[in-house]
């Protein structure tokens, strides 16, 4: 990269072309290989740009006109697409969408992974990309004397209420709606999160997809809540569904959404959802997938990858609430599944009773600390699955695996820039790679969920 940028605030550059999109959806032209980013401009288009900002290493521009546009450009059918920042490439159409990921997995295999020749299959999309969202979570404050829930305005801590979010499931949108209207009815006070104060931070809403159970959490900045009983009278009349009203104390002045303290204000504690066969109890603050339809995908891939025959032991690492533990506890001999958070340990325990499945183990732990210690147990694993965070796997881990060497892995990733960094670790080690399959579990985002297969070599 050069060291002084080739331009200058307000240097206008005339046919830019368009070649990438960064993760928050800007496109990327460049002068003399100093990237530029640009909102609303996509791929193979050109334009003219303004020069805005020009750092050191980088810089952003404005689209001041498009000469060529792309076929894969849409009107984005959001009125609050271009302010909420919660999609990025809705001006995308959904075939181009896919097609997108699809490059951006090969084009990291290859430059981070250096595998050149591997198999990436055409990413698996929704028929219908749309009202996919099982969960919403929403600030709540107030503007100009008015109590307001909605989203962050792009890059601010301004809330712009919102009644409708395309990408959520309706059923959500009506729940959020009743929330908020009966809440302020009460009077109950929004957030001031600039002076910490108010009662109504956050308004939390899950529909189960498979059994259309709702539950509400209200995150409550104290834990005294006023007129208690009559919010869940009122909700109870009005939310067809509704299952569980659960009150979150956060105090903290933090961004993070829930605090430490849950109450059960009326209802049960969990609501039940299905994937596939398997039933699962999901409590206020589990991990669970947000898109029903495509974590079946997702799973069924990973089982299919699996390729199990029912005499094998499988260790799923990152297991959550044991949701692929359970669905490959199906096909399996036994399945160890292990997780950091105690709280989704317990959750994942109940769901294999709930299931009625006896041949799961669960531990909560560091995975690069519980498996190694499975091992010199001699716990080994035919199959291991792993569904790592956004940072991917530990090198411990990786290298517990090499040592165990599984014949099998088979590696689920939100981030295809640590999976390509740890499938060349992984294939230095003796392991080969046979495909990758993007799964498209966000449309409408720039996230892109993988899941890949390996085998022990010779
Ligand atoms: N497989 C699950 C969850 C995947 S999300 C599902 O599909 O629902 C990744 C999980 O890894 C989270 O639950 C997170 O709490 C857990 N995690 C993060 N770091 C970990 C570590 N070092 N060891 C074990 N689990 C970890």
């Amino acid at each position: 990269m050069s060291k002084r940028a080739p331009v200058k605030k307000n240097d206008f550059i005339e046919e830019a072309t368009f070649e990438d999109l960064t993760h928050d959806g800007n496109g990327v032209t460049k002068v003399e290989g100093y990237p530029l980013f640009v909102p609303d401009a996509l791929p193979e288009e050109k334009g003219t740009v303004k020069v805005v900002k020009a750092s050191k290493g980088y810089g952003f521009g404005k689209l001041m006109e498009r000469t060529k546009e792309s076929p894969k450009r849409q009107d984005p059918p959001c009125p609050i697409y271009h302010e909420c920042g919660g999609c990025q490439i809705q001006h995308l159409t959904y075939e181009g969408q896919l097609e997108f990921k699809e490059k951006h997995v090969r084009e990291v295999m290859t430059r981070i992974g250096k595998l050149d020749n591997i198999k990436v299959h055409p990413t698996l999309g929704m028929e219908e990309p749309w009202r996919y969202r099982n969960k919403a979570q929403v600030p709540v404050g107030e503007k100009d004397g008015r109590f307001v829930a909605g989203f962050y305005q792009k890059r601010s801590h301004e809330i712009i209420d919102m009644d409708k979010c395309i990408v959520q499931f309706e059923k959500n949108d009506e729940v959020i709606q009743h929330v908020k209207a009966i809440c302020e009815r009460l009077g109950i006070q929004p957030y001031d999160e600039a002076n910490h104060r108010g009662t109504l931070r956050h308004i939390m809403t899950r529909t189960a997809y498979e059994t259309g159970e709702v539950m509400v959490v209200l995150v409550t900045r104290t834990a005294k809540l006023p007129h208690k009983e009559k919010i869940v009278e009122e909700l109870v009349k009005s939310i067809d569904g509704l299952k569980s009203v659960i009150q979150n104390v956060n105090s903290k002045k933090t961004n993070v959404i829930m605090g430490d303290e849950t109450h059960v204000l009326w209802g049960q504690e969990v609501i039940y959802d299905y994937i596939g066969n398997i039933k699962f109890a999901i409590s206020a603050r589990s991990f669970y997938q947000v898109n029903p339809e495509q974590t079946r995908v997702l799973y069924e891939k990973a089982l299919e990858y699996a390729d199990l025959n029912g005499e094998e032991t499988v260790i799923d690492a990152y297991c959550g609430i044991g949701t692929i533990s359970l669905f490959l506890a199906q096909k399996a001999k036994k399945v160890y599944g292990v997780e950091i958070v105690p709280q989704a340990i317990d959750d994942a325990k109940n769901n294999a009773k709930l299931n009625e499945m006896n041949n799961v183990e669960f531990e909560v732990g560091p995975a690069e600390v519980v498996i190694p210690n499975w091992y010199e147990q001699g716990i080994q694993a035919d199959v291991l699955v792993v569904d790592p965070p956004r940072k991917g796997c530990d090198e411990a881990l990786l290298n517990t695996i090499l040592s165990m060497r599984p014949k099998k892995v088979v590696y689920v990733s939100c981030n295809p820039s640590t999976l390509a960094r740890d499938l060349r670790i992984l294939e230095d080690g003796g392991y080969e790679t046979l495909e990758v399959q993007p799964v498209d579990m966000f449309p409408q985002t720039m996230h892109v969920e993988c899941v890949s297969q390996l085998i022990l070599k010779g």
